[in-house]
């Protein structure tokens, strides 16, 4: 009888202990699937670029992320991508030609990260330090055929469906008569927006309006001034986007850029580079604060491209100086790029992967789905 109870009791005790794996492996903030994610993309951010960084400034935000990759950046006909059809990938899963705006070379539209978490009751939410209408953001938010289309792309911004838009390029959404409009039209873009969500024109303005669920904040004509000559950091703008979008209880989606990395590189300009790395640093530790304490978002930061094929050749780690660089192009290089990751889902992100998958895990992670993990990645193309 006694050996009987024994029995039962270790059968409980086997049951018990079979829930506990399992409640532990549901836990595994690596595994399970995101309520909310923040998608951090730094422009031209190649590996040289987070060192120089990381020499100014002795310990980055990102060395926090406990998984770490390597994403490859080819377009469907370049091996040497830009920005439009790199984000088009992250955003939508799929490659396309260079310049084209999240739709396929023939024009049709791909289906976008935000659009999905629209269907799932999500918001969405878009930070940047160029114009919200440059092609990383508009990759996100609308389709067209090439990015050059600004004006056009400020037409479907408003009309997305977006929550939170917070950058620069308020001169896309103002008519061509007004002073400072980049527009060849009559259409008051403004008023469109404002009659959707607050609209808020300065940085001054920006705390009275955190209190909504919904904000256009377009803080300069083009892009915002760069983070060495702007009086708030692009961190202030990140934390003012998540106030906002955590207050849906469906959870958000949100792409923050340091869009400017790019541009600094482009410029072969280290000073600026670095400025440029440690303001988007700030906004990665804004955002991974809020990821830490809320548990329950999947962080992702990477780059589009690498941007100026830097190469560093002196400085100083006890002076924390950067002295001597190099750069092969004034433009964008095949390099492929970093790629970190925080939360649930975050263990998807490790190794080398292709940028088309990356967008394509985050779409099926949105979703509750696995990704299939096949060998052939040209067949994901
Ligand atoms: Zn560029």
């Amino acid at each position: 009888m006694s050996s009987l109870l024994d029995l039962i009791k270790s059968f409980r005790l086997y049951r018990m202990c079979l829930l506990c794996a399992f409640l532990l492996l549901g836990c595994d903030a690596g595994n399970h699937y995101p309520h909310n994610i923040i998608l951090c993309i730094g422009d031209g951010m190649g590996v040289a670029h987070i060192t120089a960084g990381k020499i100014a400034a002795g310990t980055l935000n990102l060395e926090k992320f406990p998984v770490s990759g390597l994403v490859t950046t080819h377009s469907a006909n370049r091996l040497v991508t830009e920005s439009a059809a790199a984000s088009t990938a992250l955003a939508t899963g799929k490659k396309t030609n260079n310049r084209a705006v999240s739709v396929l070379p023939d024009s049709t539209p791909l289906k976008t990260l935000f659009e999905h978490a629209r269907d799932v009751g999500k918001s969405t939410g878009v930070v940047v330090t160029s114009s919200v209408t440059h092609a990383t953001p508009a990759a996100f938010m609308t389709h067209v055929d090439n990015r050059r289309k600004q004006a056009e792309i400020a037409e479907q911004i408003v009309n997305s469906g977006i929550d939170v838009l917070i950058g620069g390029g308020r001169g896309y959404f103002v008519p061509a008569s007004r002073q400072g409009s980049r527009r060849k039209d009559d259409k008051n873009l403004l008023a469109a927006l404002e009659s959707r969500m607050p609209l808020v024109l300065s940085a001054d303005n920006l705390s009275a309006n955190s209190d909504g669920q919904k904000l256009a904040a377009l803080l300069a004509p083009g892009g915002l001034p760069a983070a060495a000559n702007r009086d708030y950091t692009l961190a202030r703008l990140t934390r003012l986007a998540i106030q906002i979008l955590s207050k849906n209880t469906n959870g958000f989606v949100l792409m923050v850029e340091g869009s400017q990395i790019d541009w600094a590189a482009h410029h072969k300009d280290a000073p600026n580079i670095i400025s440029e790395m440690l303001d988007f640093d700030t906004a990665i530790g804004a955002a991974l604060d809020f990821a830490q304490s809320e548990g329950r978002t999947l962080m992702v930061v990477t780059a589009d491209h690498e941007a100026g094929g830097l190469a560093l050749h002196d400085g100083s780690i006890q002076d924390r100086q950067v002295s001597a660089t190099a750069f092969t192009t004034g433009g964008h290089t095949a390099s492929m790029v970093p790629i970190f990751a925080y939360g649930p889902s975050s263990a998807d992100f490790s190794g080398i992967l292709d940028n088309a998958r990356v967008g394509q895990i985050l779409i099926d992670r949105l979703q509750k789905r696995k990704t299939p993990a096949t060998g052939d990645r040209e067949a994901r193309r």
